[in-house]
């Protein structure tokens, strides 16, 4: 089975991702960090973020790089939604994320296109959302747990404009399939979020099963 989650920066489709490859059984692949690492070594080499060809040049990372709790700052997340938008570096990563969604037995892969590009044909389908403000005052509690002192207005800036960024770029933006259930996380603790998303998935493979 391949479950693909799309949504915005702190919707929640991270942690419903998780929840849902614990629950079922099967191997996650958080896209998000693939751009990361992209971007952290455009960083940390002094390239231009906005140069497609100085993006290519870092899509030769080692998996070790993925580990790096660098890539999970805002200030790597920013650059990652720019370097994304180059539509050589989402090819020079499109395969690795087409072989994990196709590994046997399934995989459950998050991301912005999973369910538009990487995985079309995926057996379920969801795009997770919150009000722009909701998902800014949990990443400024989470970033203010990690000691880093901003303000919500910042917080709210950054998401509306990475949100703009990564829809309206032409290469793959981030758009809810036809066919993908839509779970608005806005009011709904994260269990309750989680318990949803297992409804989903239950619904969506009984009616896959159910003889015409
Ligand atoms: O999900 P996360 O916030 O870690 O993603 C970082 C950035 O990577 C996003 O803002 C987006 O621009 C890009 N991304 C993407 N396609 C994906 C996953 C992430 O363009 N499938």
């Amino acid at each position: 089975m391949i479950i693909a989650v799309d949504g915005p920066a702190a919707s929640g489709k991270g942690t419903i991702a998780r929840a849902l490859a614990q629950h079922y059984g099967l191997p996650h692949l958080d896209t998000g960090l693939l751009y990361r690492a992209v971007a952290s070594t455009v960083l940390r080499e002094d390239l231009d973020p906005s140069r497609e060809a100085d993006a290519v040049s870092a899509c030769g990372f080692e998996d070790y790089l993925l580990d790096d709790p660098w890539l999970r700052t805002d200030e790597v997340g920013k650059v990652a939604s720019v370097v994304s938008a180059h539509p050589l570096v989402r090819a020079a990563l499109l395969n690795r994320q087409k072989k994990f969604a196709r590994q046997p037995g399934g995989a459950v892969l998050d991301g912005r296109d999973i369910g538009t590009v990487i995985a079309p044909d995926a057996d379920v389908k969801l795009f997770v959302k919150a009000t722009p403000m909701i998902r800014a005052q949990r990443r400024h509690l989470e970033l203010r747990k990690n000691g880093v002192l901003t303000s919500l207005d910042k917080v709210l800036a950054d998401i509306r404009s990475r949100d703009e960024r990564d829809s309206k770029r032409t290469e793959a933006p981030m758009l809810q399939a036809p066919d993908a259930a839509l779970l608005d996380t806005s009011f709904l603790s994260i269990d309750a979020a989680v318990q949803r998303a297992i409804a989903i998935v239950e619904s969506k493979t009984r009616t896959a099963d159910t003889p015409a």
